[in-house]
């Protein structure tokens, strides 16, 4: 470590004796700005973030991340915490404070016998599911392997397997919170239930999560994959799909996307997972592989790791990112022409507009059961702008804001966090919806003065 004093974000500086104090107590790497792995640390998904903490903690284990929170309350440091470093909006780094990068922590224990897996918070969903499938066993998680289970399943945790097992918050069975005071507390229904309450949804506000318990469910070939319809029929796919989603039995999860064919017309794809016997699936999927028809289907059984990792070429670290999202109930026929209209002029080829289902046993969840408080059958409605190029952004937040105005009329008013960029306190609280209140008082009650602030932040009732 080069630098001889450390920038505070209050403009104030830590003297080196501090941070060298600190750097002894801890079992992983501390990095400042000029060292080795420093700049690949701070890097986040979104490549339209960079900012430079002033230090960062490569955390070994639940002793670092106490020690960590200390350091950053001792010296008034603004605190970010990174899981697989995927959110969005790059709320896992910041600028001039202490960044918590826990990727490193990837321990994970599954008990086959009672069906549960104690995992670390620097796991992917890959690596999770990884594990678990070794005995055909699985809870639900994102739709791509490179997301990290730590921000996903504090924000819910939406995926293939909702409709028969809702969201991975669901699945939660308990976790290791170190909270701002530095202490570690055991949160489920037994021990801080409201603690428990409040990070099924409310995300990275009440503390860091150092291990997360889940219930796991067998699942092992699932039938999966996806269809292309011709794009001269895209306007009655959408429709048809509409219908064909309205009635899917919990064991079916579906996901419809909007791109361009070669021809330049839009083009709709729907991708399924059925996680219940074959040949049930077979059936029940049957009306969405013979509508068209298909231009393409590659619908079949296959691994659960396989279709976990289906899609994820199509979504590299360190691209531009920009994403608008709220919930769709409807798919009348004038949101489909907003819908058609809009993507025959994106301006990226690589983005993508998607219609990912909530359903089954998600839905039926009483909203006031967890923090994460949308529980209709609706679609998460999601404009993912992706590009190459900085020198291209204007051009694309500009369509993906028109685009996200236009679609305005038929979107719910709730969003869900995990999908937010930095867009204001009203979108936030339209995240947390009816559980924002309670939210904010066991805000009061764990983080009085906010330390943990760099997230979709809840504001503490007395502040
Ligand atoms: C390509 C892509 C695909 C996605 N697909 C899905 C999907 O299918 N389903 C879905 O539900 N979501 C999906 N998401 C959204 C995803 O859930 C969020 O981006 C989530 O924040 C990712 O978690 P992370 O640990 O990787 O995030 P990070 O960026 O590391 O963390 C985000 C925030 O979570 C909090 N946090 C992280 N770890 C901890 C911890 N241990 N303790 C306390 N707080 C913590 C912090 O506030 C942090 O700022 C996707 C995102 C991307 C980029």
């Amino acid at each position: 470590m080069a630098d001889q004093r450390v920038v505070g974000a209050t403009g104030g500086s830590i003297a080196e004796a501090a941070v060298r104090d600190f750097q002894a107590g801890l079992r992983g790497d501390l990095l400042c700005s000029d060292d080795d792995g420093y700049d690949v640390t701070r890097r986040v998904f979104n490549g339209m973030v960079d900012r430079r903490p002033a230090v960062i903690v490569r955390c070994a284990g639940t002793a670092d991340v106490i020690r960590g929170v200390g350091f950053a309350q001792a010296h008034d440091l603004p605190l970010s915490i990174r899981g697989g470093g995927h959110s969005v909006a790059g709320s896992a780094v910041c600028d001039g404070g202490l960044m918590l990068d826990l990727s490193g922590m990837k321990g994970i224990r599954i008990d086959p016998a009672r069906r549960t897996a104690q995992a670390q918070p620097g796991l992917t969903l890959g690596e999770f599911d990884h594990e678990t499938q070794a005995f055909e066993l699985a809870t639900t998680l994102g739709v791509i392997s490179m997301t990290g289970i730590a921000g996903l399943t504090l924000g819910g945790g939406l995926g293939w397997l909702n409709g028969k097992y809702g969201l991975a918050c669901d699945n939660l069975l308990a976790a290791d919170v170190v909270t701002a005071d530095g202490r570690l507390l055991a949160a489920s229904p037994a021990e801080h239930d409201d603690l428990f309450w409040a990070i099924r949804g409310g995300g990275g506000n009440f503390g860091v999560v150092t291990s997360f318990t889940y219930r796991l469910h067998p699942v092992g070939t699932v039938l999966g994959g996806g269809v292309t319809y011709p794009p001269a029929r895209a306007r009655e796919a959408l429709r048809f799909y509409h219908e064909f989603a309205s009635t899917c039995p919990d064991e079916l999860s579906t996901a419809a996307s909007l791109g361009l064919a070669e021809d330049g017309r839009p083009v709709v794809s729907v991708a399924a997972c059925y996680c219940g016997p074959i040949e049930d699936g077979e059936r029940v999927l049957r009306p969405l592989r013979a509508f068209g028809p298909p231009s393409a289907d590659g619908i079949q059984p296959m691994p659960y790791l396989a279709l976990q990792s289906g899609s994820d070429a199509g979504f590299p670290f360190g691209r531009q990112h920009y994403w608008k999202s709220s919930y769709l109930q409807d798919l009348s026929d004038d949101a489909v022409e907003v819908l058609l209209r809009f993507v025959a002029e994106k301006p990226s080829p690589i983005s993508g507009v998607g219609l990912q289902q909530m359903c089954g046993a998600a839905s039926r969840v009483d909203p006031a059961a967890t923090a994460f408080p949308h529980r209709e059958r609706h679609y998460d409605f999601l404009i993912l702008s992706q590009w190459d190029d900085p020198a291209d952004s204007a051009r694309n937040v500009g369509w993906t804001r028109a685009f996200f105005e236009a679609m305005g009329p038929f979107l719910e008013r709730g969003v869900y966090a995990n999908n937010l960029g930095e867009e204001g306190e009203d979108r936030v609280k339209a995240a947390y919806g009816a559980n924002y209140e309670r939210l904010a008082a066991l805000k009061q009650k764990y983080d009085p003065t906010n330390l943990f602030h760099l997230n979709h932040n809840i504001t503490p009732t007395l502040r």
